[in-house]
């Protein structure tokens, strides 16, 4: 069976090794390519990937929302967040956020529930998106979005209050904490969206961040006690979430455990920066 990923710049991507961790666990002959393209090349890419008998394709920054016009059906949660991150090739061609199940898995992981929660949400990019949407779906009582420009931020979120940086400490504390930006990402470790004080009295932080494990803000989260995750295991979830969708079988967070054990964390950290 063939997959991939296609996006712009792909070289540090985990995701064929969580995929071939995945096909050597379950026996599936599968192979999972990356393939960088551009925007201009996406329709044709999507045709001929159609042709040469993908089953299906994951998608990423900054194509996840380019690919919709080609697709001929969007699943609910896809059509919600207007992203797309995983393409299936059957009779039609249809496109899923698994994003949305990673997050889904991660909070579901460490036994954390978002209903009738008070939660600070840093970014409003594409992962923002995913993320008030499942905080929205799932019943959390006040969403923030931190924002650089909270005007544009409030206009794209109707659902969340958007407020600027310097602000945030007039709404303190916040039950849960959510990071979507880039701050503190390699190749700029030791940099941190929020602070100490900003996240003091939160009863979980979650980091998007995989890449280091151990960000700043994760590292500030640790000092203050407050339980939290990175990012890895929603990206694990979200690929098993796509391989439940190729596949067509469901394979739980049993799976993302699995694969999350077999992987080589300083091998990783070599190999895909
Ligand atoms: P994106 O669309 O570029 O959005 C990131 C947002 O972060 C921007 O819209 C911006 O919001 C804010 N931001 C960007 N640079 C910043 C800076 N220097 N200082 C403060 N804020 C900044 O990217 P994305 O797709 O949402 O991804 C965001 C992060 O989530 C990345 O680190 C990515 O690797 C991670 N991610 C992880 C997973 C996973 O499975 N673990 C899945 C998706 C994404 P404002 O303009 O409003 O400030």
């Amino acid at each position: 069976m063939k997959f991939g990923l296609i996006g712009e710049k792909l070289s540090h991507s985990y995701s064929p090794l969580i995929h071939d961790l995945f096909f050597k666990i379950t026996g599936i002959n599968g192979e999972y390519k990356l393939f960088e393209i551009e925007r201009k090349d996406i329709g044709r890419f999507l045709q001929n990937a159609r042709k040469e008998g993908f089953t299906g394709l994951n998608v990423t920054i900054p194509y996840k929302t380019d690919v919709i016009p080609y697709l001929d059906e969007l699943s609910q949660e896809a059509e919600k967040i207007n992203a797309v991150n995983t393409i299936s090739f059957n009779d039609r061609v249809c496109g899923y956020n698994t994003d949305y199940f990673g997050l889904d898995y991660t909070f579901k992981k460490h036994s954390v529930g978002v209903n009738g929660k008070k939660v600070l949400v840093t970014g409003s990019g594409g992962a923002a998106k995913a993320v008030v949407s499942y905080l929205v779906d799932n019943k959390a009582k006040e969403i923030y979005i931190a924002s650089r420009d909270n005007v544009k931020a409030g206009d794209k979120f109707p659902e969340a209050k958007a407020v600027s940086y310097s602000d945030i400490k007039e709404y303190c504390p916040f039950d849960i904490i959510i990071n979507t930006t880039p701050v503190g990402m390699h190749p700029n470790p030791g940099l941190s969206p929020l602070t100490k004080e900003q996240i003091r009295g939160a009863f979980f932080l979650f980091d998007l961040i995989y890449n280091p494990p151990v960000t700043k803000l994760i590292e500030i989260a640790g000092s203050l006690g407050i339980p939290h995750t990175n990012g890895l295991y929603m990206l694990t979830a979200q690929a098993v979430k796509a391989q439940e969708i190729w596949n067509r079988k469901e394979y739980g967070i049993e799976m993302v455990d699995r694969i999350i054990s077999g992987m080589d964390i300083n091998l990783m950290k070599e190999n895909f920066r």
